[in-house]
């Protein structure tokens, strides 16, 4: 088979379509000149266009050969005769005798009665079917496969025409109420509660086209052939940056790549598609919906995460092949941002404007990733591990996020929207519920008091510990403030940070942790390091040791800002005493510096360590001789603990934090500090949950540290118990076997009438 012929037919049909496109008259004149067109190109005696309307219902809106009546009268339902059918599976359909399939339907006013043979293909956007185009001839005849690529591509610049507007109307283009192989809502992962609506804001939007159809396709060739090397190349450097064998993203990557690199039928498609006279990125495109269409019709997870990627690379192709850049400046985000991304790292996520950011929708991510715990820093509500997030949802989608239920909707309804409305308001009266509880007593029924902090990292979050009454900030991230410029600060510009932090907290206690960069904290400004592992990578307090001058300037810098002020100190990612010493005696240093030069020492210092290696449990006691205090950091100590890399969406909930091992290491750490007379808080995320923190009081936790967020309802909490039998409840757990004791814990507080 000889495709050039194809080809050529294809390339001057769409050179033709070029110059109706570009004419003057009005969109339904033009629809119908392009009609026109592709009956005599095609050598058809009919060609129809079908626009799907409200109501999913699919109408004539222009025809060559059908009678001229039938136009805006012949109306289908989706899946009703061939055109619905063809719309309702988004692929396209040939036979050659058209009157005997089942789904025909006959619609008198048409005149079709005479035509035997029928081709059509969906008319595809963005992976939405947004009418049908359809040729039809007298004779009994087969289409080729040229013909439907041919067809396929004339509808791809058809959408265009459709989209654009004049047709119909844009919200008739959305459609709120589904096709099954089109759903508008989107189930994901819970990675934080809460409920927004906002306007899609695509973190790497899609690049727009602004032209479909090549003047010279052999030129189109050598530009998309270059584009593919560029991109090819920028996959080397990451992959070369990342290590090999690191597995998460960059692993999915290679595999990726390889197989692209073996498997030609992709780049191929791209290329027949040029050949039949688009611009390299119309035909990046035509591919991606033909893929995206493909992937509606897929179940088997693993093939669908294949031409997920396969979406990944197209949209990595079309913006070497524009040269666009991905930046979307601040002045022209919506007022209310849903950020959309496949995944990103938390510093990306401060760039953008927070006080227009309302939730955040992630393709992959896991609840302790660190862009999660940004987002619960602004508490916005987080939907992660959103399949198919990047390829449904259009830029300016007006999308509800229901953190609480993991699910995202898109373009809803308007009783969905008045519902979330509703929504939004109860929890506005929540709020205010915590707000009235505000100055009770954090205080169990009977009469234990559970202190409760605040985690922060950011000027912006001072404001909650008023609001939420907290006791204080038991972990202060000093890292966020430093991940968002850009450049490294001076000591006096840290000085004046944690002098306006210290003010603010107005003589509550405020937990500093000493930078804690490395893993997938990197700052702008400093080069970054190649590492296999980097969660286990030069991170921390292992930076701090071996270039002591950042940790030098950094507690410089706390003495200089608390000007005689208390407060404590504590470093992250201690692996044994010895290194708590080192880093104490850094501090020791600085405060003799301080002294000598005649500075206000700080009245009280407390010096403290994470406990966020299992290496250190084994010597706590060592540690305890040395410490002020000690400071849980669960999320990392639960990802080494159980090998787990709290970044891998694939292992999420592979292990639960409220099972025996996670428990008895915590009761562990609890039997150490209290022999030792150290006090001992919590601060990883599982401290903010009700659940988990009511096992944690069940265990003897009485300092918790979370998202300010969480205080209202831990309080709440708290506030329901009864310790001691809790406690009993708990040890008696602690001895059995279940992989989690997490629905027993529910029914426990469900019997107890605890507000979990
Ligand atoms: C932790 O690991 O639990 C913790 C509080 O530190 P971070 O989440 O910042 O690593
Ligand atoms: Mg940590």
């Amino acid at each position: 088979m000889d495709d050039r012929s194809g080809d050529t037919g294809a390339r001057s049909l769409l050179g033709r379509l070029r110059i109706v496109m570009a004419g003057s008259g009005s969109p339904e004149d033009r629809l119908t000149e392009v009609v026109q067109s592709i009956a005599s190109s095609m050598k058809a005696e009919v060609c129809s266009t079908y626009i799907r309307r409200a109501g999913d219902i699919l109408e004539l809106y222009a025809t060559e050969g059908l009678f001229p009546e039938a136009v805006h009268r012949t109306r289908l339902r989706l899946g009703e005769g061939l055109v619905g059918v063809i719309a309702a599976t988004a692929r396209p359909l040939s036979l050659s005798d058209a009157q005997s399939h089942p789904a025909f339907a006959y619609r008198p006013e048409t005149g079709e009665e005479i035509y035997h043979s029928l081709m059509g293909v969906p008319i595809l956007r963005s992976g939405q079917v947004t009418g049908v185009l359809v040729v039809q001839n007298r004779s009994r005849r087969h289409y080729t496969d040229e013909e439907i690529e041919t067809l396929q591509t004339v509808a791809m610049v058809l959408a265009e025409l459709v989209a654009g507007g004049g047709l119909v109307s844009r919200d008739e283009l959305h459609p709120t109420e589904g096709i099954a192989t089109l759903p508008h809502r989107l189930d994901g992962l819970r990675l934080n509660p809460g409920v927004a609506i906002g306007i899609a804001v695509l973190h790497q939007p899609s690049i727009v086209i602004s032209q479909f159809v090549a003047e010279d396709p052999e030129a189109e060739l050598v530009r998309l052939d270059v584009g593919i090397e560029q991109m090819q190349r920028a996959i080397d450097r990451l992959l070369a940056s990342s290590g090999l064998g690191d597995g998460g993203e960059h692993a999915d990557i290679l595999e990726t790549y390889r197989m692209f690199a073996e498997d030609r039928g992709w780049l191929g498609r791209i290329r027949e598609a040029v050949r039949s006279g688009l611009t390299a990125e119309a035909a990046v495109q035509k591919v991606r919906d033909d893929t995206r269409a493909r992937m509606k019709q897929i179940s088997d997870p693993y093939v669908r995460e294949r031409l997920a990627d396969l979406e990944d690379l197209a949209n990595r192709l079309q913006h070497h092949l524009t040269g666009e850049t991905t930046i979307i400046p601040s002045d022209q985000l919506p007022d209310d941002v849903v950020l959309i991304a496949r995944n990103m790292g938390p510093a990306e996520l401060l760039d953008y404007d927070r006080r227009r950011l309302r939730a955040l929708i992630l393709e992959e991510g896991s609840p302790t990733s660190h862009v999660a715990i940004v987002a619960r820093a602004l508490d916005i509500p987080v939907v992660g591990r959103c399949k198919g997030a990047l390829s449904q949802i259009e830029p300016d989608d007006l999308l509800v996020v229901d953190g609480d239920n993991a699910q995202v909707m898109i373009r809803p309804s308007e009783d969905i929207q008045v519902a979330v409305e509703q929504r939004l308001a109860e929890r506005r009266t929540r709020r205010a519920v915590y707000q009235s509880a505000r100055n009770l007593p954090a205080m169990t029924q009977d009469g234990v008091t559970v202190g409760l902090y605040m985690n922060a990292g950011l000027l912006i979050d001072l404001p909650e510990l008023d609001a939420s009454n907290a006791d204080g900030i038991g972990l202060y991230r000093t890292e966020l403030p430093f991940m968002i410029r850009s450049s490294f600060p001076s000591v006096i510009e840290q000085a004046h940070l944690y002098r306006r932090i210290l003010e603010q907290a107005n003589g509550k206690p405020v937990v500093f942790r000493t930078l804690d960069i490395g893993g997938d904290k990197l700052l702008p400004y400093l080069p970054e390091t190649i590492e296999e592992n980097p969660a286990m990578g030069w991170r921390a307090i292992r930076i701090a040791l071996d270039r002591p001058t950042m940790l030098r300037h950094q507690l410089r810098a706390l003495i200089l800002g608390a000007f005689g002020q208390s407060f404590s100190v504590m470093f992250p990612m201690v692996a044994e005493t010895a290194e708590f010493l080192a880093a104490r005696r850094i501090l020791e240093l600085e405060l003799q510096r301080a002294k000598q030069r005649g500075r206000k020492l700080p009245e009280r210092i407390q010096v403290g360590a994470m406990i966020e290696v299992p290496s250190l449990i084994f010597q706590l006691d060592t540690l305890c001789k040395h410490v002020d205090f000690v400071s849980v950091g669960s999320n990392d100590l639960m990802q080494f603990l159980f090998a787990s890399d709290r970044g891998n969406p694939r292992l999420a909930d592979r292990y639960d934090l409220l099972s025996p091992p996670a428990l008895r290491c915590l009761r562990e750490i609890l039997h150490v500090t209290q022999k030792a007379g150290v006090r001992v808080s919590i601060c990883g995320e599982m401290a903010g949950n009700p659940l988990e923190a009511m096992a944690l009081i069940g265990l003897g936790f009485r300092h918790l540290s979370m998202t300010p967020g969480s205080i209202g309802p831990v309080k709440a909490m708290v506030r329901t118990i009864d310790s001691g039998p809790l406690s009993l409840f708990v040890s008696h757990l602690l001895e059995q076997s279940d992989h989690s004791f997490r629905s027993k814990l529910h029914d426990y507080a469900a019997d107890h009438g605890i507000t979990v």
